[in-house]
């Protein structure tokens, strides 16, 4: 009963194949959002997980990119990113971004999905501050979320937030740290970017849990980062979004 967890591709179609590549057996793929933006394979990303996934939210990007907001709240780079991807994407990727859900998404009893806040698919949790009202006041016991790029999250026993982080040796090689679920706690659970992660590790991220066992493994794997910086930088997208893939910054 594993369910393959993953966020933030952002049209980076290396680190995804890698992710589908290594990711354990599974019966289901939950995708927390922002298939595109920064990266040069919006159509091939969008193709390529549309009929894989199970449960997808949209993300800030895909609502950008596919038209449904404009570009006003994002910074410079991204909005130049996020044009680019308008002028690149076809009329079914289009389409398909448009269709996504908006978060939160309750796929199993419990259990949640958002992009960013629960509470609004738009907000970012970044502290344990952040994660105070989405904890208490999600739909679901468990909630999965995206949207900050970094893996990790939060949990509430009683009155008592902590942060949760997966303790990693870094380095080059593919690593795994598991988190048993404790069934009084209410959970945030970010499984991390696969194409984008901002919490200094440049390897992709993505998670797998487990609905029986109610256990939760945090992935990273290594991946073909000069392929994706190289695809960037011949699309004519802003140097800034190929160098931050080698220091996952
Ligand atoms: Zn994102």
């Amino acid at each position: 009963m594993r369910i393959l967890l993953i966020s933030d591709v952002h049209a980076n179609l290396e680190a995804l194949e890698a992710v589908l590549a290594a990711a354990p057996a599974h019966i289901a793929v939950w995708n927390l959002g922002d298939l595109v933006g920064y990266g040069a394979s919006p159509n091939e990303v969008v193709e390529r997980l549309i009929p894989l996934q199970n449960v997808a939210v949209r993300g800030n990007h895909d609502k950008a990119a596919s038209g449904i907001t404009d570009l006003s709240d994002f910074n410079p780079i991204a909005a130049a990113a996020l044009v680019w991807t308008r002028n690149q994407l076809i009329a079914t990727s289009r389409l398909a971004l448009r269709q996504l859900a908006r978060g939160p998404v309750l796929p199993s009893e419990g259990v949640a999905c958002a992009h960013g806040s629960p509470l609004d698919e738009d907000h970012y949790i970044h502290s344990r501050r952040e994660a105070w009202h989405p904890l208490a006041e999600s739909p679901a016991r468990i909630t999965f979320f995206g949207h900050t790029h970094i893996q990790g999250g939060y949990q509430l026993e009683e009155q008592h937030c902590t942060s949760l982080k997966p303790n990693y040796h870094g380095g080059v090689e593919r690593e795994v740290v598991t988190l048993a679920l404790d069934s009084s706690h209410r959970y945030l659970l970010n499984p991390g970017s696969v194409g984008q992660p901002r919490d200094n590790d440049w390897r992709a991220a993505f998670a797998l849990f487990d609905l029986s066992s109610m256990q939760l493994e945090w992935h990273r794997i290594p991946y073909n980062v000069e392929l994706a910086q190289r695809r960037i930088r011949e699309a004519g997208l802003p140097e800034r979004l190929a160098a931050r893939l080698a220091s996952g910054r």
